[in-house]
């Protein structure tokens, strides 16, 4: 019992889809679809897309169920620049907002040089990495720490865990698939789950085992 409970104390992270996204065809060719909007809670509170911009109310639900309100977040993450992942940034005015390959506050940019590689290290345990592909200045995030080990939250990286079996998924919405792949396998080696943009998130163990 105390070594249960010692256990638990030591994730420092805890991280919850807030809203799961989705996609799917209809049959005249347009697309339904909405991207994953992820909270990161611990030492700093952190919002990972914001989903589309009818998802307002959701997002401020969903954080009062974690006693939380926009003020409360610190940062808020946009794992790139379309519309259903930053459609509700504006609620959040009190945060460091990371936009793709962007960092601002009001009306003041850091540079940080995620072009050239570069992590931008929020803490010890979470960090937003360069991942693009998707599009040309995508980022995940990193959360180290959590009871379910490193979990990466990656956008549209992986549109969702099918993507693994059926490629044409994510290369048909990638602005550059060499790239892309690259990064897949570079977050497929970090994560122990991936929170997808558009899908249920997944164990990586899993995901090996049914490829091999
Ligand atoms: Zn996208």
């Amino acid at each position: 019992m105390a070594e249960e409970d010692s256990g638990a104390s030591c994730h420092v992270y805890q991280v919850v889809v807030l809203k799961e996204g989705y996609s799917h065809c209809l049959e005249n060719g347009d697309q339904v679809a909405n991207g994953t909007i992820s909270l990161v809670l611990g030492p700093h509170n952190i919002m990972v897309d914001t989903g589309n911009p009818w998802d307002g109310d959701d997002i401020i639900k969903g954080l009062s169920k974690h006693g939380l309100t926009p003020s409360n977040i610190d940062y808020v993450i946009a794992t790139h620049g379309h519309v259903d992942h930053i459609g509700n940034l504006n609620l959040f005015k009190q945060a460091t907002h990371i936009v793709g390959f962007d960092i601002c506050n009001g009306d003041k940019y850091a540079t940080h040089p995620f072009k050239d590689g570069s992590n931008y290290e929020i803490d010890e345990y979470v960090s937003v990495i360069p991942t693009p592909g998707h599009t040309h200045s995508d980022v995940s995030v990193i959360v180290k720490s959590t009871k379910l080990g490193t979990v990466v939250i990656a956008g549209d990286l992986f549109e969702c865990m099918d993507d693994l079996k059926d490629p044409s998924i994510w290369q048909e919405v990638s602005e550059n698939i060499e790239l892309q792949e690259a990064n897949r396998k570079k977050v497929l080696k970090i994560a122990d789950v991936i929170i997808p943009g558009h899908g249920k998130m997944f164990q990586v163990t899993e995901t090996k085992t049914q490829n091999t």
